[in-house]
Protein backbone atom coordinates (compact mmCIF):
# COMPACT_ATOMS: atom_id res chain seq x y z
CA UNK A 1 0.00 0.00 0.00
CA UNK A 2 1.56 3.27 -1.13
CA UNK A 3 0.54 7.03 -0.90
CA UNK A 4 -0.19 8.52 -4.07
CA UNK A 5 -0.83 12.20 -5.08
CA UNK A 6 -2.85 13.03 -7.58
CA UNK A 7 -3.17 16.34 -9.55
CA UNK A 8 -5.68 16.83 -11.69
CA UNK A 9 -5.98 20.25 -14.01
CA UNK A 10 -8.44 22.82 -15.46
CA UNK A 11 -9.53 20.19 -18.82
CA UNK A 12 -10.02 16.90 -16.42
CA UNK A 13 -12.54 19.01 -14.15
CA UNK A 14 -14.07 21.65 -16.51
CA UNK A 15 -17.80 19.58 -16.22
CA UNK A 16 -20.05 17.71 -13.90
CA UNK A 17 -19.33 14.53 -16.03
CA UNK A 18 -15.56 15.43 -15.63
CA UNK A 19 -15.42 15.97 -11.83
CA UNK A 20 -17.32 12.84 -11.70
CA UNK A 21 -14.89 10.89 -13.81
CA UNK A 22 -12.27 12.50 -11.95
CA UNK A 23 -13.75 11.30 -8.88
CA UNK A 24 -13.67 7.61 -10.20
CA UNK A 25 -10.44 7.65 -10.80
CA UNK A 26 -9.09 8.76 -7.45
CA UNK A 27 -11.74 5.99 -6.43
CA UNK A 28 -10.06 3.09 -8.34
CA UNK A 29 -6.70 4.14 -6.71
CA UNK A 30 -8.14 4.18 -3.22
CA UNK A 31 -9.79 0.89 -3.72
CA UNK A 32 -6.32 -0.28 -4.74
CA UNK A 33 -5.19 0.01 -1.33
CA UNK A 34 -3.37 3.21 -1.85
CA UNK A 35 -3.61 6.61 0.44
CA UNK A 36 -4.71 9.02 -1.99
CA UNK A 37 -4.28 12.88 -1.81
CA UNK A 38 -5.79 14.93 -4.58
CA UNK A 39 -4.65 18.36 -5.68
CA UNK A 40 -7.35 20.02 -8.22
CA UNK A 41 -7.43 23.18 -10.18
CA UNK A 42 -10.32 25.09 -10.70
CA UNK A 43 -12.49 24.09 -13.46
CA UNK A 44 -11.54 25.14 -17.06
CA UNK A 45 -11.63 28.70 -17.62
CA UNK A 46 -12.27 29.85 -14.44
CA UNK A 47 -9.52 31.21 -13.06
CA UNK A 48 -9.60 33.99 -16.54
CA UNK A 49 -13.07 34.82 -15.81
CA UNK A 50 -12.25 35.44 -12.41
CA UNK A 51 -9.44 37.70 -13.29
CA UNK A 52 -12.37 39.76 -15.76
CA UNK A 53 -14.44 39.99 -13.35
CA UNK A 54 -11.99 41.81 -11.21
CA UNK A 55 -10.95 43.97 -14.17
CA UNK A 56 -14.77 44.90 -14.89
CA UNK A 57 -14.63 46.37 -10.98
CA UNK A 58 -11.15 47.50 -10.53
CA UNK A 59 -8.51 47.38 -12.88
CA UNK A 60 -5.96 48.21 -10.61
CA UNK A 61 -7.02 45.62 -7.53
CA UNK A 62 -4.44 44.68 -5.28
CA UNK A 63 -2.94 41.47 -5.47
CA UNK A 64 -3.84 40.54 -1.98
CA UNK A 65 -7.44 40.81 -3.24
CA UNK A 66 -6.94 39.17 -6.47
CA UNK A 67 -5.34 36.43 -4.67
CA UNK A 68 -8.72 36.31 -2.07
CA UNK A 69 -10.68 36.01 -5.26
CA UNK A 70 -8.68 33.55 -7.25
CA UNK A 71 -8.16 30.92 -4.65
CA UNK A 72 -11.98 30.45 -4.70
CA UNK A 73 -11.56 29.22 -8.12
CA UNK A 74 -10.00 25.72 -6.79
CA UNK A 75 -12.39 25.72 -3.58
CA UNK A 76 -15.15 24.85 -6.04
CA UNK A 77 -13.15 22.20 -7.51
CA UNK A 78 -12.18 20.24 -4.60
CA UNK A 79 -15.44 21.04 -2.56
CA UNK A 80 -17.50 19.35 -5.93
CA UNK A 81 -15.00 16.99 -6.05
CA UNK A 82 -15.31 15.62 -2.70
CA UNK A 83 -19.57 15.54 -3.24
CA UNK A 84 -18.96 13.11 -5.53
CA UNK A 85 -16.73 10.90 -4.15
CA UNK A 86 -19.68 11.56 -1.47
CA UNK A 87 -22.00 9.84 -3.62
CA UNK A 88 -19.82 7.08 -4.73
CA UNK A 89 -19.58 5.83 -0.78
CA UNK A 90 -16.51 6.50 0.25
CA UNK A 91 -14.60 8.75 3.43
CA UNK A 92 -13.09 12.32 1.72
CA UNK A 93 -12.52 15.40 3.24
CA UNK A 94 -11.84 18.61 1.03
CA UNK A 95 -9.59 21.22 2.56
CA UNK A 96 -8.18 24.30 1.09
CA UNK A 97 -4.38 25.28 0.78
CA UNK A 98 -3.96 26.86 4.65
CA UNK A 99 -5.95 23.91 6.12
CA UNK A 100 -3.78 22.23 4.40
CA UNK A 101 -0.86 23.54 5.41
CA UNK A 102 0.97 25.08 2.59
CA UNK A 103 3.30 28.02 3.92
CA UNK A 104 4.23 30.57 1.77
CA UNK A 105 5.99 34.00 1.40
CA UNK A 106 4.15 37.02 0.86
CA UNK A 107 4.55 38.32 -2.97
CA UNK A 108 0.71 37.68 -3.50
CA UNK A 109 0.36 35.92 -6.56
CA UNK A 110 3.52 34.62 -7.24
CA UNK A 111 4.46 33.41 -3.64
CA UNK A 112 6.98 30.70 -3.09
CA UNK A 113 6.10 27.68 -1.26
CA UNK A 114 8.08 27.73 2.50
CA UNK A 115 6.75 24.88 4.26
CA UNK A 116 3.66 22.61 3.97
CA UNK A 117 2.63 21.11 7.44
CA UNK A 118 1.42 18.08 6.93
CA UNK A 119 -0.23 17.19 10.68
CA UNK A 120 -4.06 17.56 9.38
CA UNK A 121 -3.42 15.73 5.77
CA UNK A 122 -1.73 12.90 7.75
CA UNK A 123 -4.57 12.91 10.36
CA UNK A 124 -7.33 12.35 7.56
CA UNK A 125 -5.40 9.59 6.39
CA UNK A 126 -3.83 7.50 9.31
CA UNK A 127 -7.43 8.54 11.63
CA UNK A 128 -10.28 8.50 8.74
CA UNK A 129 -8.57 6.30 6.53
CA UNK A 130 -10.42 9.36 4.20
CA UNK A 131 -9.63 10.52 0.39
CA UNK A 132 -8.18 14.09 0.63
CA UNK A 133 -8.83 16.71 -2.01
CA UNK A 134 -6.51 19.43 -1.68
CA UNK A 135 -6.83 23.06 -3.51
CA UNK A 136 -4.44 23.65 -5.99
CA UNK A 137 -2.17 26.96 -6.46
CA UNK A 138 -2.71 28.37 -2.88
CA UNK A 139 -1.70 28.77 0.99
CA UNK A 140 -1.51 31.44 3.51
CA UNK A 141 1.64 33.49 4.09
CA UNK A 142 2.83 34.84 7.75
CA UNK A 143 -0.12 36.88 8.32
CA UNK A 144 -2.81 34.72 8.16
CA UNK A 145 -3.58 35.91 4.25
CA UNK A 146 -4.61 34.25 1.45
CA UNK A 147 -1.49 33.66 -1.49
CA UNK A 148 -1.14 32.09 -4.60
CA UNK A 149 1.30 30.69 -6.24
CA UNK A 150 1.34 32.57 -10.42
CA UNK A 151 -0.34 30.80 -12.95
CA UNK A 152 -0.32 27.43 -13.35
CA UNK A 153 0.93 26.63 -9.97
CA UNK A 154 -1.07 23.58 -9.03
CA UNK A 155 1.36 21.27 -10.48
CA UNK A 156 3.77 22.72 -7.82
CA UNK A 157 1.51 22.48 -5.38
CA UNK A 158 1.09 18.54 -5.86
CA UNK A 159 5.31 18.33 -6.33
CA UNK A 160 5.05 19.99 -2.92
CA UNK A 161 2.70 18.34 -1.08
CA UNK A 162 4.34 14.47 -2.85
CA UNK A 163 7.48 15.62 -1.38
CA UNK A 164 6.54 16.60 1.76
CA UNK A 165 4.37 13.70 2.62
CA UNK A 166 6.90 11.47 0.96
CA UNK A 167 4.99 10.09 -1.30
CA UNK A 168 5.39 6.98 -3.65
CA UNK A 169 4.14 8.82 -6.56
CA UNK A 170 2.76 12.10 -7.61
CA UNK A 171 0.63 11.62 -10.79
CA UNK A 172 0.18 14.96 -12.83
CA UNK A 173 -3.33 14.08 -14.79
CA UNK A 174 -3.68 16.46 -17.71
CA UNK A 175 -5.54 16.26 -21.24
CA UNK A 176 -2.22 14.84 -22.94
CA UNK A 177 -1.40 11.62 -23.04
CA UNK A 178 2.24 12.49 -21.48
CA UNK A 179 5.32 14.47 -23.03
CA UNK A 180 6.08 14.13 -26.61
CA UNK A 181 8.57 14.57 -29.33
CA UNK A 182 7.19 17.65 -30.39
CA UNK A 183 3.85 18.77 -29.95
CA UNK A 184 1.26 16.31 -31.75
CA UNK A 185 -1.55 18.77 -32.84
CA UNK A 186 1.21 20.41 -35.25
CA UNK A 187 4.35 17.60 -35.71
CA UNK A 188 3.95 14.51 -38.09
CA UNK A 189 5.16 11.50 -36.18
CA UNK A 190 5.64 13.46 -32.72
CA UNK A 191 5.30 10.36 -30.64
CA UNK A 192 4.48 9.62 -26.43
CA UNK A 193 7.43 9.33 -24.58
CA UNK A 194 7.90 6.39 -21.67
CA UNK A 195 10.36 8.12 -19.45
CA UNK A 196 12.23 11.83 -19.64
CA UNK A 197 14.81 12.49 -17.09
CA UNK A 198 14.63 15.81 -14.79
CA UNK A 199 16.93 17.71 -16.85
CA UNK A 200 15.20 17.19 -20.18
CA UNK A 201 11.93 17.89 -18.69
CA UNK A 202 12.81 21.10 -17.64
CA UNK A 203 14.62 22.22 -20.50
CA UNK A 204 11.90 21.68 -22.00
CA UNK A 205 9.18 22.95 -19.66
CA UNK A 206 10.89 26.57 -19.90
CA UNK A 207 11.65 25.82 -23.79
CA UNK A 208 8.17 25.90 -24.89
CA UNK A 209 6.42 22.99 -24.19
CA UNK A 210 3.56 24.06 -21.41
CA UNK A 211 2.93 20.28 -20.29
CA UNK A 212 4.61 20.94 -16.50
CA UNK A 213 4.88 24.47 -14.97
CA UNK A 214 8.87 24.88 -14.72
CA UNK A 215 8.78 25.60 -10.63
CA UNK A 216 7.00 21.88 -10.31
CA UNK A 217 9.69 20.36 -12.20
CA UNK A 218 12.53 21.95 -10.17
CA UNK A 219 10.75 20.73 -7.38
CA UNK A 220 10.81 17.25 -8.51
CA UNK A 221 13.86 16.77 -9.28
CA UNK A 222 15.59 18.76 -5.64
CA UNK A 223 13.11 16.15 -3.73
CA UNK A 224 13.47 13.05 -5.99
CA UNK A 225 9.48 13.45 -6.17
CA UNK A 226 8.33 10.67 -8.68
CA UNK A 227 6.89 12.23 -11.57
CA UNK A 228 4.37 10.84 -14.10
CA UNK A 229 2.15 12.57 -16.43
CA UNK A 230 -0.96 11.18 -17.97
CA UNK A 231 -4.22 11.71 -19.04
CA UNK A 232 -7.29 11.63 -17.28
CA UNK A 233 -9.36 10.92 -20.55
CA UNK A 234 -7.80 8.08 -22.34
CA UNK A 235 -6.53 5.75 -19.30
CA UNK A 236 -3.16 5.20 -21.51
CA UNK A 237 0.03 4.94 -19.62
CA UNK A 238 1.58 8.57 -19.26
CA UNK A 239 5.42 9.85 -19.41
CA UNK A 240 7.72 9.49 -15.92
CA UNK A 241 9.77 12.00 -15.29
CA UNK A 242 12.67 10.35 -13.16
CA UNK A 243 16.26 11.37 -12.64
CA UNK A 244 17.98 8.69 -14.71
CA UNK A 245 15.98 7.07 -18.03
CA UNK A 246 16.60 3.82 -18.87
CA UNK A 247 16.32 4.56 -23.07
CA UNK A 248 18.52 7.36 -22.63
CA UNK A 249 21.38 5.63 -25.51
CA UNK A 250 18.71 5.12 -27.92
CA UNK A 251 17.97 8.22 -29.19
CA UNK A 252 19.80 11.47 -29.04
CA UNK A 253 16.75 13.70 -28.68
CA UNK A 254 14.35 13.68 -26.52
CA UNK A 255 12.03 16.53 -27.90
CA UNK A 256 12.39 19.60 -29.97
CA UNK A 257 10.55 22.38 -29.02
CA UNK A 258 9.28 26.15 -30.11
CA UNK A 259 8.94 29.02 -27.96
CA UNK A 260 7.50 32.21 -29.80
CA UNK A 261 7.74 34.29 -26.74
CA UNK A 262 10.81 35.84 -28.10
CA UNK A 263 12.31 38.76 -30.31
CA UNK A 264 16.01 40.03 -31.18
CA UNK A 265 17.57 43.05 -30.77
CA UNK A 266 20.34 44.74 -32.36
CA UNK A 267 22.66 47.49 -31.59
CA UNK A 268 24.25 48.44 -34.35
CA UNK A 269 27.45 50.22 -34.68
CA UNK A 270 28.66 50.04 -31.46
CA UNK A 271 31.70 51.09 -29.79
CA UNK A 272 34.21 48.21 -29.88
CA UNK A 273 35.61 48.97 -26.50
CA UNK A 274 35.52 46.85 -23.17
CA UNK A 275 32.93 47.58 -20.82
CA UNK A 276 29.98 47.81 -23.28
CA UNK A 277 28.18 44.85 -22.96
CA UNK A 278 28.48 45.34 -19.16
CA UNK A 279 26.50 48.27 -19.50
CA UNK A 280 23.91 47.21 -22.05
CA UNK A 281 23.46 44.01 -19.95
CA UNK A 282 23.37 45.80 -16.45
CA UNK A 283 21.24 48.54 -17.64
CA UNK A 284 18.80 45.30 -18.97
CA UNK A 285 18.95 43.28 -15.76
CA UNK A 286 18.13 46.22 -13.64
CA UNK A 287 14.90 46.25 -14.93
CA UNK A 288 14.60 42.59 -14.63
CA UNK A 289 15.10 42.17 -18.56
CA UNK A 290 16.03 38.21 -19.21
CA UNK A 291 18.50 38.03 -21.86
CA UNK A 292 18.66 34.50 -23.52
CA UNK A 293 20.67 34.39 -26.60
CA UNK A 294 23.91 36.91 -27.45
CA UNK A 295 25.65 37.29 -29.90
CA UNK A 296 28.60 39.18 -30.64
CA UNK A 297 29.83 39.88 -34.47
CA UNK A 298 33.57 41.08 -35.15
CA UNK A 299 34.36 44.18 -34.76
CA UNK A 300 34.98 46.27 -38.28
CA UNK A 301 37.92 48.91 -37.19
CA UNK A 302 36.11 50.34 -34.22
CA UNK A 303 32.80 49.70 -34.08
CA UNK A 304 30.93 46.17 -33.79
CA UNK A 305 26.91 45.15 -33.37
CA UNK A 306 25.98 43.08 -30.62
CA UNK A 307 22.31 41.01 -30.94
CA UNK A 308 20.32 39.35 -28.55
CA UNK A 309 17.30 37.95 -27.82
CA UNK A 310 14.58 38.73 -24.57
CA UNK A 311 10.93 37.95 -24.32
CA UNK A 312 8.94 38.90 -26.29
CA UNK A 313 6.98 40.74 -24.25
CA UNK A 314 9.92 42.75 -22.87
CA UNK A 315 11.15 43.50 -26.29
CA UNK A 316 9.61 47.48 -26.56
CA UNK A 317 10.82 47.71 -22.58
CA UNK A 318 14.26 46.88 -23.53
CA UNK A 319 14.15 48.95 -26.45
CA UNK A 320 13.11 52.14 -24.76
CA UNK A 321 15.50 51.73 -22.23
CA UNK A 322 18.57 51.47 -24.58
CA UNK A 323 17.53 54.39 -26.88
CA UNK A 324 17.54 56.49 -23.10
CA UNK A 325 21.06 55.77 -22.87
CA UNK A 326 21.93 55.79 -26.70
CA UNK A 327 24.59 58.42 -25.87
CA UNK A 328 26.49 56.59 -23.19
CA UNK A 329 26.29 53.56 -24.74
CA UNK A 330 27.66 55.02 -28.15
CA UNK A 331 25.70 53.11 -30.68
CA UNK A 332 24.07 54.01 -34.19
CA UNK A 333 20.63 52.61 -34.04
CA UNK A 334 18.52 49.26 -32.13
CA UNK A 335 16.68 46.80 -34.39
CA UNK A 336 14.26 44.66 -33.16
CA UNK A 337 12.81 42.08 -34.86
CA UNK A 338 9.66 40.22 -33.18
CA UNK A 339 9.09 37.67 -35.96
CA UNK A 340 11.58 35.15 -34.67
CA UNK A 341 10.58 32.05 -32.57
CA UNK A 342 13.42 30.00 -31.25
CA UNK A 343 13.16 26.41 -31.87
CA UNK A 344 15.18 24.09 -29.91
CA UNK A 345 16.38 20.50 -29.30
CA UNK A 346 16.75 18.66 -26.20
CA UNK A 347 18.14 15.47 -24.81
CA UNK A 348 20.49 14.09 -22.20
CA UNK A 349 22.02 11.55 -24.84
CA UNK A 350 23.61 14.44 -26.74
CA UNK A 351 26.53 14.75 -23.96
CA UNK A 352 28.26 11.82 -25.43
CA UNK A 353 27.00 12.28 -29.25
CA UNK A 354 29.31 13.79 -31.40
CA UNK A 355 27.52 15.56 -34.53
CA UNK A 356 23.85 16.52 -32.96
CA UNK A 357 24.03 20.17 -33.21
CA UNK A 358 25.04 19.69 -36.90
CA UNK A 359 22.24 17.15 -37.44
CA UNK A 360 20.05 19.98 -36.46
CA UNK A 361 21.48 22.47 -38.69
CA UNK A 362 21.48 19.84 -41.59
CA UNK A 363 17.82 19.28 -41.26
CA UNK A 364 17.51 22.95 -41.52
CA UNK A 365 19.76 23.63 -44.50
CA UNK A 366 17.76 20.54 -46.24
CA UNK A 367 14.73 22.20 -45.69
CA UNK A 368 16.15 25.84 -46.80
CA UNK A 369 15.65 27.67 -43.88
CA UNK A 370 18.09 30.05 -42.49
CA UNK A 371 19.66 30.28 -38.99
CA UNK A 372 19.95 33.83 -37.21
CA UNK A 373 21.44 33.14 -33.75
CA UNK A 374 22.44 29.97 -32.41
CA UNK A 375 23.19 28.73 -28.96
CA UNK A 376 23.96 25.71 -26.80
CA UNK A 377 24.01 24.03 -23.61
CA UNK A 378 24.93 20.84 -22.44
CA UNK A 379 21.46 19.45 -22.96
CA UNK A 380 19.87 21.32 -25.59
CA UNK A 381 21.10 23.59 -28.80
CA UNK A 382 18.48 26.14 -29.65
CA UNK A 383 18.15 28.52 -32.90
CA UNK A 384 16.63 31.31 -33.55
CA UNK A 385 14.91 31.47 -37.05
CA UNK A 386 12.01 33.62 -38.66
CA UNK A 387 8.42 32.90 -37.29
CA UNK A 388 7.03 32.00 -40.19
CA UNK A 389 9.30 29.03 -40.92
CA UNK A 390 8.84 27.58 -37.33
CA UNK A 391 6.19 24.41 -37.83
CA UNK A 392 8.20 23.65 -40.93
CA UNK A 393 11.70 23.73 -39.53
CA UNK A 394 10.10 21.88 -35.92
CA UNK A 395 8.93 19.15 -38.37
CA UNK A 396 12.14 18.91 -40.40
CA UNK A 397 14.39 18.38 -37.37
CA UNK A 398 11.95 15.87 -35.98
CA UNK A 399 11.44 13.90 -38.97
CA UNK A 400 15.53 14.11 -39.25
CA UNK A 401 16.30 12.80 -35.82
CA UNK A 402 13.29 10.61 -34.87
CA UNK A 403 12.00 9.19 -38.31
CA UNK A 404 15.56 8.72 -40.26
N1 LIG B 1 -6.24 27.74 -11.61
C1 LIG B 1 -4.91 28.25 -11.69
C2 LIG B 1 -4.62 28.74 -13.09
O1 LIG B 1 -5.44 28.60 -13.97
C3 LIG B 1 -3.88 27.27 -11.23
C4 LIG B 1 -3.72 26.07 -12.12
O2 LIG B 1 -4.53 25.79 -12.96
O3 LIG B 1 -2.72 25.36 -11.94
O4 LIG B 1 -3.59 29.30 -13.32
MG1 LIG C 1 -5.86 26.37 -14.92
Amino acid sequence: MGLIVQKFGGTSVATTERIQNVARIITETYKQGNNVVAVLSAQGDTTDELIEKAKEINPKASRREMDMLLSTGEQISCSLCAMAIEALGFPVVSLTGWQAGFQTNSSYSNARIKKVRTERIQSELDRNHSIVIVTGFQGINKFDDITTLGRGGSDTSAVALAAALKADLCQIYTDVDGVYTADPRYVKGAKKLDEITFDEMLELASLGAQVLHNRSVEMAKKYRVNLEVLSSFSGKPGTKVKEVVKTMEKTQISGVAKDKNVARLALVNVEDKPGIAYQVFSLLGQKNINVDIILQSMGRGESQDISFTVKRDDADQAMELLLEHKSALGFERVDVNKEVVKVSIVGAGMLDNAGVAAKMFGALYDADINIHMISTSEIKVSVLLDEADANQAVQAIHSKFFEE
